[in-house]
């Protein structure tokens, strides 16, 4: 929270510093990042005059320093005639060709962003919000104040025997591939309530063995995905047509296309089938 200063006006905090410092401009035009492109492949701009000019109510954040250098998130609604080695690229394939830092950093401008498009006005009594932190704003009429919120989701592995259940949500963007089961984390339950929960009624098993296993901010537009592996207890599969097309048990000889390399579904899926890997060089060694 180190971040956070009191009284913040956006506009005159920016305006110094857009003069003088060498910045980080994490650009978003209707959700896709601006990246500059060259022959060295695609980095942040870092300038000291933003890439494509703002206007005063252009929607602005500022994020944490990264690499020593402060960094600025705005919005804009259509690109600019001229792009000038400037392309756009989803967040999410923007983390193929970034740093993890700075695709992280772009994770984070965008939930700031989408945060502030939505909270423009109080909830409580519909008068405008004013920025009152980095992080938060005050109602202009009641005083309500608001931060950006986070909606966790759980995700997990379940093992029978030297299986794991693979399963394809409805809404996959690739028609072929697998996931695993993952859902909202509901009000007034633990993390691992919802874990049986989502299991139950995804797939109808019954599951014991909970563990945590890691977590990954999921942009998406405001999530954090937190991951479990479980064991198989009981049950058939029995899939909530809704939501899943299908689900199987697979082994790691024989996986179908799974998520790409991003994702906290694709470490859980890897940490399975390195443990066959490091299982036979264990095997390989005892033998020698
Ligand atoms: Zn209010």
């Amino acid at each position: 929270m180190s971040q956070i200063m009191t009284n913040f006006d956006p506009k005159n905090e920016f305006s110094d510093r857009m003069k003088t410092e060498q910045t980080y401009w994490f650009v978003f035009i209707s959700n896709s990042l601006l990246l500059q492109h060259d022959e060295e492949g695609y980095s942040v701009p870092c300038t000291d005059v933003p890439p494509i000019p703002m206007k005063e109510w252009t929607p602005r954040q500022e994020l944490p320093m990264l690499n020593g250098k402060p960094c600025v998130a705005y919005s804009l609604s259509t690109p600019p005639a001229d792009m000038k080695g400037l392309e756009t690229v989803g967040l999410r394939e923007s983390w193929n060709v970034l740093p993890y830092e700075f695709y992280n950093a772009a994770g984070k401008a965008a939930e700031l962003l989408y945060w502030d498009e939505n909270t423009r006005y109080c909830g409580m009594c519909g008068a405008p919000m004013k920025r009152h932190t980095v992080i938060s704003k005050r109602c202009t009429n009641c005083g309500k104040e608001v931060w950006p919120q986070v909606s966790p989701a759980i995700i997990v592995r379940i093992r029978k025997d030297d299986d794991i259940l693979l399963v394809h949500a409805k809404n996959f963007r690739r028609s072929e591939m697998y996931g695993l089961v993952a859902g909202f984390v509901e009000t007034g339950e633990t993390l691992e309530e919802c874990v049986v929960r989502e299991v139950h009624e995804e797939v109808g098993l019954e599951i014991t063995n909970i563990r945590y296993f890691g977590s990954q901010p999921w942009p998406y537009p405001c999530g954090v995905m937190i991951g479990f592996t479980a064991d198989y207890v009981s049950g058939d599969l029995h899939l909530q047509e809704e939501e899943l097309s299908n689900a199987k048990w697979f082994n790691r000889d024989h996986l179908p296309p799974i998520p790409d390399k991003m994702s906290i579904a694709r470490r859980l899926i890897d940490d399975y089938v390195a443990e066959k890997a490091s299982a036979t060089k264990v095997k390989v060694k005892d033998e020698q």
